[in-house]
């Protein structure tokens, strides 16, 4: 620890946002940075707690004591090895990771004013990159044995990285044309600039990785599976969870009505420079949009919206608001509060309703135009388990011409397979954190080395 008062002298400065009217016309990253001398300050602040909470709370074991130490003394380098002794990938968190180390720093309890880990870890591993610190390893030793990776997501490729380091010859299989899961597919590029993703690939890729895309693996396909099974030492499966769950009202067939990954996913490809016929196109323009789901993903879907020079953004949840304030009584520090979160996507403007539910899709011509709802209420579960819904309110419509049904995704089941196969990521856990599928990843790789140790 540099200097053990500046948590008394120096406050948290965030980064902050590119104001709205520059921001809104375009898919660049929104978060700003800081200058190096302002975050050396920040990084100054960490107290190196005896008992550090931000490294209990980091799904990666983050040390950010040390690396927020190394990183005020302006040992940059040093900083990231730290960093990345436990991080593969720190420029995917430091940008997009909610932080659950900053909500257990002891400096929330103090004061809420954590230490600015998320953005520490972003400046360190982006002058990292600058400075030349990261460059390939082309000197790894191999054992002769191969895994294959299927899915190129965050887990995937914590896991593949991680295989690879120790020596397998490792392919990653992947159904779309590029890699990075919802890091590219779903994860807007205002959140995540995709060159940051071909960044790593790239390293990934000179380090010895083959990566085979628009190889879809089937799973439900049993006898393939095993022959893939037989064909490497080891498989990891981290194929996410590609179904989102849907609203089936009536009027769900409605043009208009679609699944938020159908609208995100589009325009991260468009972004790419892929052409959708105007038939094919899901956009915003113009239009009155409803997002039904008040999570992240809604909130995506707000933030894509305005981009696409939407009329209007509501965004309807059907549980009761969060709590406000940076306390959440029901889950008190160190744990994660589950309060109510405002994105920068929010900012932009969005009118936000909660115990709303859903009851019909209308439409003229086979086309949406507005969305029956009601407010309802809930009242404790007398046998207990989930509160009881009760209708309060008459039913009122929402006009829109676009719904986005942002209500997250179901957990996919797997049958029993081949001992040398592992699953990891969203697709063992159910839908997540990107810090929490590479963590997965990460011990997956640790089970695959174990148990082709121990064979
Ligand atoms: C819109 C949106 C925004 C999000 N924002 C954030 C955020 O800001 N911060 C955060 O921490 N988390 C966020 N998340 C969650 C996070 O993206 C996921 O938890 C994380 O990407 C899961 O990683 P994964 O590798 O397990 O799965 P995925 O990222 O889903 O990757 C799975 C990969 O497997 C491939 N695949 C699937 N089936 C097959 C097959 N049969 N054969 C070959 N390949 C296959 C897919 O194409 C995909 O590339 C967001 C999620 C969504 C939907
Ligand atoms: S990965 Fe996320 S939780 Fe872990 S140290 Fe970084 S910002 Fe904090």
């Amino acid at each position: 620890m540099g200097n053990p008062k500046a948590f008394l002298e120096i406050h948290r400065q965030e980064a902050g946002y590119r104001p709205i009217h520059d921001r809104i016309h375009d898919f660049g990253e929104v978060e700003q940075t800081l200058s190096t001398r302002e975050r050396k300050l920040q990084a100054s602040r960490c107290m190196d707690c005896g008992v550090p909470f931000c490294h209990w709370a980091c799904p990666l074991g983050n040390k950010a004591p040390e690396w927020n130490d190394a990183l005020y003394k302006g040992d940059w380098e040093l900083a990231y090895r730290l960093l990345n002794s436990t991080n593969p990938f720190p420029e995917f968190t430091g940008r997009i990771c909610p932080a659950l180390c900053e909500k257990a720093c002891v400096l929330n309890r103090f004061n809420h004013e954590p230490t600015t880990n998320r953005e520490d870890e972003c400046a360190i591993t982006e002058m990292a990159f600058q400075e030349g610190f990261i460059t390939p390893k082309t000197d790894i030793q191999r054992n002769g044995k191969k895994v294959a990776v299927i899915g190129a997501g965050p887990a995937g490729l914590a896991a593949a990285n991680d295989l690879n380091l120790m020596g397998y010859k490792v392919t990653v299989f992947e159904k779309n044309e590029a890699a990075g899961g919802l890091l590219r597919y779903g994860i807007p590029n205002f959140k995540l600039n995709k060159a940051i993703i071909d960044r790593r690939i790239s390293l990934l890729e000179a380090e010895g990785i083959e990566f085979c895309y628009g190889n879809a693996i089937a799973l439900d396909d049993l006898a393939g599976l095993e022959k893939l099974a037989s064909d490497y030492d080891s498989v990891v499966i981290a194929t996410g969870t590609p179904t989102a769950r849907d609203l089936k009202a009536p009027g769900r067939e409605l043009k208009g009505v679609h699944f938020a990954l159908e609208m995100l996913s589009q325009q991260n490809r468009v972004l790419a420079g892929m052409e959708f016929s105007k038939d094919e196109r899901v956009t915003a323009k113009g239009k009155d949009v409803l997002v039904i789901g008040g999570g992240d993903t809604g909130s995506d879907c707000i933030g894509t919206a305005h981009r696409q020079g939407c009329k209007s953004v509501t965004q309807i949840e059907i549980m009761p608001k969060p709590v406000e304030g940076p306390e959440d009584p029901q889950n008190p520090w160190p744990n994660w509060p589950r309060t109510l979160k405002t994105t920068s996507s929010h900012e932009e403007g969005c009118t936000r309703r909660w115990n709303i539910n859903t009851l019909e899709f209308l439409g003229k011509d086979g086309k949406l135009i507005g969305v029956k709802v009601q407010e309802i209420d809930w009242k404790p579960n007398p046998e207990g388990g989930r509160p009881i819904m009760v209708e309060k309110g008459k039913p009122e419509i929402i006009k829109a011409e676009l719904v986005l049904l942002a209500m997250g995704f179901l957990k996919p089941e797997h049958p029993e397979y081949p001992k040398n196969v592992f699953v990891c990521g969203d697709s063992a856990n159910g839908a997540s954190l990107v810090v929490r599928a590479m963590a997965s990843g990460k011990q997956t790789a640790q089970k695959v080395n174990s148990y082709l140790a121990n064979k």
